[in-house]
């Protein structure tokens, strides 16, 4: 019997679910883009996204996903030949660092597997070590969307600090802007990367590339920034067309004023983070009962390096039961998606070998605790319904998390 009519649900970590007051919002015609309503929503923006990554510094819009984010960063402050750390704790730091790579930029990858944040010590090492020509950039993801590790930022900028490095400190934020705490002044963050679908609840095709002061004397060092990622004409414009580049991504743009109306002017980004936070201790509460005497287990073991917008579940990848070649997190994918219309995430990142042993819940943007709950109890009758053996009381450890939520209610 499928129990899959009413309304599909992504549980994805991005694109994430768009609110319908943000789909609404892009049901009307072209507007003139020369004059009028549009301009004025366009510049509106720019404060809430600065709010959201709590920075005075500046943020350039690109019509791109997130990896066009990272090429656009690459291109303002780096140039062929210069030499770079990136910090890989999943899989986004080695692509960012594979996509550095084809711009011609000399890569170093420290990795730190599946499972741990990076390890401050290990980079203090690397860059005491350090001799010219000296790296001039520092990358580091903060939430990896595949191993579901969350690092903490500070105590980068600490080692760099410490070791009176100059390098650049850029940071890739596509999956934690708007879902964890990011104070990118304050951090002393150079250069932050963000994308629309995430965090930010609009359909993917905007990114955005934050710098402050430091990154901007980096790029007035670079020579050939292409014309189109050039982040000079976008923060400075003469004409309006030049804040995208072209032609402004009109319906985008009504839809991204939406969901900062709803994040920044409605729920405020502290209580965002808070949100998430709780909604995130819920899947962890369920995944804990899950685990009890069986392979299930979380894919990040220390609570405190675990990201708030997404969870990566680890599962046998035992093929011998013959279930047509597919592992466990497949079946449990397969049948939440086919039974009850709720899609997970796939296991990323992890070795050919492993790649089955992994699925992901995304717990990112527009989310509520009927949300969640439902997506953990159709995890639930999965488990049960495909015989995988699991501990009981899932259902009631994640809604026990979301009622102590109570006890802060009204305190902030
Ligand atoms: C999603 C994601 C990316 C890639 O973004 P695209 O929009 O798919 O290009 C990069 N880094 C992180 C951390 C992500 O979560």
């Amino acid at each position: 019997m499928l129990l899959n009519r009413g309304r599909n649900s992504v549980a994805i970590p991005g694109p994430s679910i768009i609110p319908d007051r943000v789909l609404a919002a892009m049901q009307r015609p072209s507007p003139n883009i020369y004059d009028g309503e549009l301009i004025d929503i366009a510049e509106s923006i720019f404060p809430d996204l600065k709010s959201v990554a709590r920075t005075d510094g500046n943020v350039a819009i690109y019509i791109a996903n997130g990896h066009g984010s990272w090429e656009a960063g690459i291109s303002n402050v780096l140039s062929p030949g210069d030499r770079v750390i990136a910090l890989n704790t999943g899989f986004f730091g080695s692509r960012w660092a594979f996509m550095a790579r084809t711009m011609g930029i000399d890569v170093e990858v420290l990795d730190f597997g599946m499972d741990e944040c990076f390890d401050p010590g290990v980079l203090r090492n690397r860059l005491g070590a350090d001799t010219s020509p000296y790296v001039k950039a520092v990358f580091a993801v903060q939430t990896d969307t595949a191993s579901s590790v969350r690092n903490d930022i500070p105590e980068l900028r600490a080692v760099l600090d410490d070791v009176g490095h100059e390098s650049l400190l850029m940071v890739d934020c596509i999956a934690s802007l708007g879902c964890e705490p990011h104070e990118m002044d304050a951090w002393g963050v150079d250069v932050m990367n963000a994308a629309c679908q995430k965090g930010l609840m609009t359909p993917a095709g905007m990114s955005f590339v934050y710098f402050n002061d430091r990154a901007k004397e980096a790029r007035a060092r670079v020579s050939g920034v292409s014309g189109y990622w050039d982040w000079v004409p976008r923060t400075e414009p003469e004409h309006f067309y030049q804040l995208f580049g072209g032609t402004a991504p009109t319906h985008h743009i009504f839809a991204l004023r939406e969901a900062l109306d709803i994040l920044v002017h409605e729920e405020g980004v502290a209580n965002a983070w808070a949100r998430h936070e709780r909604l995130a201790g819920a899947v962890w509460a369920a995944i804990d009962r899950w685990a009890d005497g069986s392979a299930i287990r979380p894919g990040v073991s220390d609570p405190s390096h675990r990201s708030h917008a997404v969870t990566t579940i680890r599962t046998t990848n035992d093929l011998s039961g013959g279930h047509d070649g597919d592992t466990d997190a497949d079946r449990i994918r397969q049948w939440c998606e086919s039974r009850s219309g709720v899609t997970l995430g796939i296991g990323l990142g992890f070795p050919d070998h492993l790649s089955g042993s992994a699925f992901r819940i995304g717990h990112m943007g527009h989310l509520n605790p009927p949300m969640i709950l439902g997506t953990l109890g159709c995890v639930d009758s999965a488990l049960t319904a495909l015989g995988i053996p699991h501990g009981d009381g899932a259902l009631e450890a994640a809604s026990r998390v979301i009622s102590e939520a109570d006890a802060t209610f009204g305190l902030e």
